[in-house]
């Protein structure tokens, strides 16, 4: 085991407080590095801070006026969440999107997108319902609105420690939104997600180990394929995120990295379960004995593809669909899984 050890490790972190004067002497440093040849020392910090500025540059003014807006002092008083020992995952029935909240067994949170703009609703009733005002680590797999739509909200509303993104970036609103209240946030810390960084480990409850799978720094992808994809371990318990990402980054991960990193009992099903993602190679890697889905009911793109559903059949997964079961909680003790529905 070597989730404290590897807590330890030098992990490349950048604090995004773009008070005026840092980012004064930002710009200053990139152009000092362009004329004089110089590079970041720290790559990894350079290319999100280029990206931040160029977002910066392009968005319009904003302003979060949504009359949902809240204050966090209005939820001070609420009882105080309290951890029961188990890692538990919600996911979040926000129709087309992917949204997915779990508590680690001392009671850490993590919120893995936010589905689109308007799923802000379904994902602060659950945060409000559970006592949850701070977030220990929130991810972003991928830019595409759909995963980080309402992640601005979420930023300005909730205290979040540990931010982790990839170095995919978006021309959207949602995402200026998501980087404009990160830039807001001071006392978010934001990491770059990498497979094969120095410590591809995301910190988080001591007991459990969140390991990053994908993607990896050298290899060209497009955003579906530039997810996040992580693996979080508790005992004998293991979950697989797999964001949008398509058999291209599956393949990809698998040949660089031990398949025993991927094996888990619950999978993610990848990209809404499209029969782009989940190839077999995939499937045979993770052999899930349970397949989530997050989708919604009659969607445009057909989710999830026949392809996908018999394929999780052959491997004896069964499978829940947000779009059939509403939100859906699976609570795991380190030895067995109990899966439930609302609805
Ligand atoms: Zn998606």
């Amino acid at each position: 085991m070597c989730f404290d050890d590897c807590a330890t490790i030098c992990c490349m972190k950048m604090n995004i407080k773009m008070k005026t004067l840092t980012l004064l002497l930002t710009v200053c440093l990139v152009f000092l590095s362009v004329f004089t040849g110089c590079s970041f020392n720290d790559e990894y910090a350079g290319q999100l801070l280029n990206e931040l500025i160029s977002a910066l540059y392009t968005s319009p003014d904003i302003t979060f006026t949504d009359e949902t807006d809240r204050n966090n002092t209005d939820i001070g008083n609420a009882t105080p969440f309290t951890a029961d020992g188990t890692l538990t995952m919600y996911m979040i029935d926000v129709g087309q999107g992917d949204s997915s909240l779990l508590i680690s067994p001392a009671g850490k949170t993590m919120l893995i997108d936010s589905g689109e703009y308007d799923s802000y609703a379904a994902v602060s009733d659950l945060l409000d319902e559970l006592n949850i005002t701070s977030l220990d680590v929130v991810v972003a797999t991928h830019p595409h609105s759909d995963h980080i739509g309402c992640m601005g909200k979420i930023i300005k509303n909730y205290d979040v420690a540990s931010f982790y993104l990839t170095s995919a970036s978006h021309t959207t609103k949602s995402y200026t939104y998501m980087l404009e209240a990160l830039e807001a946030s001071t006392d978010t810390e934001v990491y770059l997600a990498e497979a094969d960084s120095n410590n591809p480990f995301i910190d988080w409850d001591s007991a459990v180990e969140v390991r990053i799978l994908s993607p990896f720094s050298n290899v060209d992808y497009d955003l579906n394929n530039s997810s996040i994809m992580m693996r979080v371990k508790f005992g004998n318990n293991a979950i697989m995120f797999t964001g949008d990402a398509e058999s291209y980054a599956e393949r990809t991960a698998l040949s660089r990295l031990s398949t025993s990193y991927f094996k888990a009992d619950v999978l993610k099903v990848g990209h809404h379960g499209s029969s782009n993602s989940s190839c077999d190679e995939f499937l045979s890697a993770v052999d899930p004995d349970i397949a989530l889905i997050s989708l919604g009911a009659d969607n445009d793109y057909g989710h999830p593809h026949r392809e996908i559903v018999s394929a999780l059949k052959k491997i004896n997964a069964q499978t829940y669909r947000t779009d059939e079961c509403g939100t859906i909680c699976v609570v795991m003790d380190g030895n067995s899984i109990e899966v439930k529905t609302s609805k």
